[in-house]
């Protein structure tokens, strides 16, 4: 299931989720229904996807708040062993849902500051979870950026070349959350020159809530980012694993190098 229909002013869920769909159907191992949400301001108490049905439900939505029965119906769907994808901008959303923060693992915006939680690093080696006061969420001017590979779970990056060039895309920077039972899967550094951190910066996430499998991509803003290989491929191997806790397809012979970005238009 691929959820959406809100999105916050500075995204749009439309051609985001047809180029979802389409590099997720093009593999043949993705069958995606679209299921859209009442718009922003209506009413969504009959709002009532049946996130049971899937093995993966993807999140391109950053929406009002939900009922305490969807809440409860997501909550229950991840815990007893549901995929998730978290894509981009799907990390803004529900401030306020403690499940659902811990669900993203770390997310920025949507009026968050540092009571989401320490700012998540890659520092050192290690996952770094620090607590300091300032910013929820960031980016500089878009630009291309080298994404590495972590330890972490092995599976998502199995193949890869450990370092390769990601496209113009936003570098997200101060997410910040609970990030329990979180891998940083891949980080990328935010250089002060691009308004960032002088941090190694989460880029791929997995996520363990309760037998449920997270992957979150902070990568993808909008279509011309979206044709990178690299996030194509990690987008593929991110959401089987949510799926299945398995990856099975091959590595594209046009995966970018740790020097050159490579598209598909
Ligand atoms: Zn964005």
């Amino acid at each position: 299931m691929l959820l959406t229909g809100q999105m916050n002013p500075y995204h749009e869920w439309e051609p985001t989720t047809v180029a979802l769909k389409d590099i997720l159907e093009a593999t043949g191992l993705f069958a995606v229904d679209v299921m859209v949400s009442p718009p922003r301001g209506e009413d969504l108490s009959g709002f009532a996807p049946a996130f049971g049905n899937y093995p993966v439900v993807l999140l391109n939505i950053d929406s009002d708040a939900w009922s305490a029965a969807l809440h409860k119906s997501f909550e229950e769907y991840v815990s007893g062993g549901g995929g998730v994808v978290v894509y981009h901008s799907a990390s803004n959303a529900f401030k306020d849902w403690v499940a659902f923060n811990e669900i993203c693992g770390a997310g920025g915006w949507g009026d968050r500051d540092a009571s989401a939680g320490p700012l998540l690093h890659w520092r050192d080696g290690n996952k770094v979870s620090e607590n300091k006061p300032g910013r929820c969420g960031s980016h500089g001017p878009r630009h291309e950026f080298v994404v590495t590979f972590r330890e972490a779970d092995p599976l998502i990056g199995k193949g890869l070349p450990s370092e390769w060039m990601h496209a113009e895309d936003e570098l997200y920077d101060s997410l910040r959350g609970p990030a329990k039972n979180l891998d940083i899967v891949a980080s990328a550094f935010s250089a002060k020159e691009k308004d960032g951190t002088e941090e190694h910066e989460p880029m791929l996430m997995t996520i363990r809530f309760g037998e449920g499998r997270i992957f979150h991509t902070t990568l993808g803003h909008d279509v011309p980012a979206m044709q990178c290989v690299g996030f194509q491929f990690t987008l593929l191997r991110g959401t089987e694993w949510a799926a299945t806790g398995d990856v099975s397809l091959p590595v594209p012979e046009d995966f970018p190098t740790k020097d050159e970005v490579r598209l598909r238009r």
